[in-house]
């Protein structure tokens, strides 16, 4: 595979399933397991995949202002958990929002973003945030 024929939708391919939104889903409990899992909770190893929406809803939210040392240059900023529209819940930063603007059940979208920088080298590594809608 030569360089030049990796496209956008290739390399999502070989990107982790918690960049591509991808869950697991038990039919049985009508539960969404979000990062997947290969057996339900019930027992149930008949799990279908499918890509979580990429807009929710604020449950709740806190602001860190004292991150772990490889988030330090982005202090102080908002994580929140937020619910999808399957009920599934995820944990990211709420980027691009003034504070007092965060509010629970504030309607936000999924982006792909840079979320920190990985040692000296300065290696970009990619991932989630919500912003508001
Ligand atoms: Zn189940």
């Amino acid at each position: 595979m030569s360089f030049e024929s990796v496209t956008p939708a290739r390399y999502a391919r070989f990107m982790p399933q918690r960049y591509r939104l991808e869950a697991n889903y038990c039919a049985k409990c009508d539960l969404h397991h979000f990062p997947p899992r290969q057996i339900c909770k019930c027992g149930n190893k008949e799990l279908e995949t499918r890509t979580l929406p990429d807009e929710g809803e604020v449950l709740t939210y806190t602001i860190i202002h004292t991150p772990g040392s490889q988030f330090s240059d982005e202090r102080p900023f908002a994580i929140g958990i937020i619910e999808l529209a399957t009920g599934a819940r995820i944990t990211a930063q709420i980027a691009d929002t003034p504070f007092d603007e965060i509010e629970i059940g504030m309607r936000v979208k999924i982006e792909f973003r840079r979320i920190q920088t990985v040692g000296e080298a300065g290696v970009l590594a990619y991932g989630y945030k919500v912003v508001s809608m």
